[in-house]
């Protein structure tokens, strides 16, 4: 039959064991989160077979009509839903979305400035081993020493002394909203572009229960994926028409070649989905949700970075139990409960040991969690990270078997694809 798990047993497999384990374990990692069937149903579609170079009414190949609906479609509530005049959807990734915007905007050898990726910033923001750190000019800032708050003053007196010609903002790790006014204005007193990441902060933006980075940035990159609940993707959006144009350029021919139809028309329904007024409600629920995780964890006895959150990122900073990042996130894989190491800014560990996880509540909040369930996470947490500083890295079995059993629990009672 054509049925996968006729034609390919093993990858059938693959998929059953992921879906089994997105069902029974609580997802913690805060740049995932849960699609609908729909989402799922639109990209696992006929239009991944269709080639389509270059953008709606414009393709270098015939064919065409039904896969610039979707790609229209996914323009105009892209627009809709963060106030904008030009959206290109057409970005594989976050990362391709940066670099389309590099491409439009900058020439290699020119000066960047970004966050640090040890503060909380992304590796496309012109970390070293990235081609944004490579190919630029890489200047990087960071969080102030005293709160780990952003650090305007040393954004000023970088852009004063290097002259960038394009500032990036936004990260991977940070729990507070950024002052894009601030932003601006020192973009401006350089002359520089101002570039507004929102990668993970988006779905919070779409819902209003974020500042947008308009009409302060002067282009804003997004994935699809975090908060915004679509397809894995990313997205370029500006109010600049000038800018908008040497965008689409940079994608397509730039950067990318045939756009994947299949995910862009499941991005349209995902941006349908973040309209509707329910997704205002999940936003504002996945706030309250981080926040009562944060303050149960800082009940415990563990700290978060700045002691607190704005948006669905918690990190947690593991020193007050002087435990590592790499071996609380073993520990919690052992409970069901997923997440990753992360580094907290001025980390005395390497990045393959850290002093902390980066935990969020997109995910969990999706599946139903309120903030009862988020601060029951929260004691589960602090149940195992006392385990591994009572017995070092082994951490204590049997504490760990009895919270995979009360996760497998709260993971039936809140079911994920519960249709199949
Ligand atoms: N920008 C930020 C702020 C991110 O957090 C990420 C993803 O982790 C990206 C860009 C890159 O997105 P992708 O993984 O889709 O390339």
């Amino acid at each position: 039959t054509q049925d996968l798990a006729d034609r390919d047993p093993e990858i059938a497999a693959a998929i059953k064991g992921e879906l089994g384990r997105q069902r029974d374990e609580i997802e913690l990692i805060a740049s995932e989160n849960i699609v609908s069937r729909a989402v799922m149903q639109a990209q696992g579609s006929v239009m991944t077979n269709k080639y389509a170079e270059g953008y709606p009414g414009r393709r270098y190949y015939g064919g065409c009509d039904w896969v610039d609906v979707a790609e229209n479609l996914a323009i105009d509530r892209a627009k809709q839903l963060f106030g904008c005049e030009f959206a290109n959807v057409q970005p594989n990734s976050g990362s391709q979305a940066n670099q389309g915007v590099f491409t439009a905007l900058i020439q290699p050898g020119d000066t960047i400035l970004g966050m640090s990726l040890d503060a909380g910033g992304h590796l496309t923001h012109g970390a070293k081993p990235n081609q944004s750190g490579k190919w630029f000019n890489a200047v990087q800032y960071g969080v102030r020493k005293q709160d780990n708050m952003l650090d305007y003053d040393e954004v000023a007196a970088l852009a004063q002394e290097h002259k960038p010609k394009l500032i990036i903002a936004g990260g991977s790790a940070i729990p507070r909203q950024i002052d894009f006014a601030k932003m601006r204005e020192i973009a401006d007193s350089v002359g520089a572009w101002l570039h507004v990441d929102m990668a993970h902060f988006a779905g919070l933006v779409a819902a209003g229960e974020h500042p947008s980075p308009f009409p302060h940035a002067h282009v804003a990159t997004t994935t699809t994926h975090k908060t915004l609940r679509g397809p894995r993707g990313g997205m370029i959006l500006t109010n600049d028409e000038t800018i908008a144009k040497k965008v689409n350029s940079a994608i397509f021919p730039g950067i990318q070649g045939g756009p994947l139809m299949h995910v862009i028309a499941a991005k349209a329904v995902a941006f349908g989905e973040a309209l509707d007024p329910s997704f205002k409600t999940y936003a504002q629920q996945v706030i309250k949700n981080a926040q009562a995780l944060s303050d149960q964890l800082i009940k415990g006895g563990l700290d978060t970075v700045t002691h607190g959150t704005d948006t669905h990122v918690v990190l947690v900073d593991l020193r007050p139990k002087n435990v590592k990042g790499n071996a609380t996130e073993k520990a919690l894989g052992r409970a069901h409960i997923t997440c990753n190491k992360n580094g907290v800014p001025f980390d005395p560990e390497k990045p393959t040991v850290t002093s902390g996880i980066r935990l969020g509540s997109p995910a969990g909040t999706t599946r139903g969690f309120g903030e009862e369930e988020f601060r029951q996470v929260a004691d589960w947490i602090i149940e195992v990270v006392d385990g591994l500083a009572a017995n070092g890295e082994e951490g204590n079995a049997e504490v760990e078997a009895k919270v995979k059993a009360e996760v497998e629990a709260l993971c039936k009672r809140f079911p994920v694809y519960p249709e199949g």
